[in-house]
C-alpha cells in the first residue's frame, strides 16, 4: 500500500476526529491503515477536534483503542484552546459559568477561573463557557442567559450545528450557542473551528512545512483551514454530502473523498 499522489505533496496532515477518523465508537473504514500509512511516509500528524466531551488524554486512549497510534502532543482540543484563551485574557482569574462536560470544567478550572455553577454567583459570572455535552439541562440555559444579560462574556467551543453519530446527527455546541445568542441578542466569541486558532496551535507544534487539513464539515473544517491559510480536503463520512462538497467555492476543497482511507491511500 502506498500514499496517494495528493498526499505526497504535503508534510503535515491535520485530521478532524468526529466524522473523519471515527463516527461514534467506530473508526471510519480503514482509518487506522490510512494513519499508519501517513506515519510510514514520515508525515507529521495532528488530531484537531471541536468535540469537548473528553480530555486530550482520553482522545489518545480512544485513538489507541481503535488501532490508531497517537501521542498527547498530537491532539489539539478545543478544551485546551479555551483554557489557553482564558488564562491569556484573564490572568487575574475571575468567575465562570460552564456548560460542558467534566473535561471542560477541568480546563476552565486549570485556567485559574473560579467555577460558580450551582452557587448564588451563577447568574453574575464574568464568563459563560459553552461547549456541547450529553446532559444539557434547561437550568444551564437559564443561568447562562441571565449571566450573559448581566454582562458575562460568552465563549463558545465552536459553531458546529451537529456531529455525526451512528444513529444520525446529534446537536452540537453551535446549537446551544445559537440558543443563548437568540435569547440574549449577544454574540459569542468562538474558540473552536472555524476560528483558525486550533489549526495554528497544531502548526506551531508541527513546525514548518506544507499542511493539509482533513475534515467532514464545510463550515468548521474547510472554512477554518482557509482562515489559517491551509488547504483542506473534505471526507464524506460525516455531515457533508458529495453535492454540498462539490458546490463549495471560495474556498473549494482541494479534494473530496469517500473517506479518509480513499483520500490517503493510493489505488
Ligand atoms: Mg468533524
Amino acid at each position: 500500500m502506498a500514499l496517494s499522489p495528493l498526499l505526497t505533496t504535503y508534510d503535515h496532515v491535520l485530521l478532524d476526529l468526529d466524522g473523519c477518523v471515527w463516527v461514534g465508537d467506530h473508526s471510519t473504514r480503514r482509518a487506522p491503515e490510512a494513519v499508519a500509512q501517513l506515519r510510514s511516509a514520515q508525515k507529521q500528524i495532528a488530531f484537531i477536534t471541536n468535540d469537548c466531551r473528553r480530555t486530550g488524554e482520553e482522545y489518545v486512549r480512544k485513538l489507541w483503542s481503535l488501532g490508531i497510534r497517537a501521542s498527547l502532543a498530537e491532539v489539539v482540543t478545543v478544551g485546551g484552546a479555551i483554557q489557553h484563551v482564558l488564562a491569556d485574557r484573564r490572568p487575574q482569574g475571575g468567575t465562570a459559568y460552564v456548560i460542558g462536560s467534566e473535561a471542560v470544567f477541568r480546563h476552565v478550572g486549570d485556567a485559574g477561573m473560579r467555577i460558580v455553577n450551582g452557587t448564588d454567583l451563577a447568574s453574575h459570572a464574568d464568563v459563560v463557557v459553552v461547549a456541547g455535552h450529553d446532559d444539557l439541562h434547561f437550568r444551564e440555559l437559564r443561568d447562562a442567559v441571565q449571566a450573559i444579560l448581566a454582562g458575562a462574556q460568552m465563549l463558545g467551543a465552536g459553531r458546529d450545528r451537529t456531529f455525526p453519530m451512528p444513529d444520525g446527527p446529534w446537536p452540537a455546541t453551535g446549537a446551544i450557542v445559537a440558543a443563548l445568542e437568540y435569547a440574549t441578542s449577544r454574540t459569542a466569541d468562538i474558540v473552536g473551528k472555524p476560528d483558525p486558532q486550533l489549526f495554528l496551535t497544531a502548526l506551531d507544534r508541527l513546525g514548518p512545512g506544507r499542511a493539509l487539513a482533513v475534515g467532514d464539515r464545510l463550515d468548521a473544517d474547510l472554512a477554518g483551514a482557509a482562515a489559517a491559510g491551509l488547504d483542506a480536503a473534505i471526507v464524506l463520512t460525516g455531515v457533508t454530502s458529495r453535492a454540498e462538497a462539490e458546490a463549495a467555492q471560495e474556498p473549494a476543497p482541494v479534494a473530496i473523498a469517500e473517506d479518509l482511507a480513499a483520500l490517503v491511500l493510493a489505488g
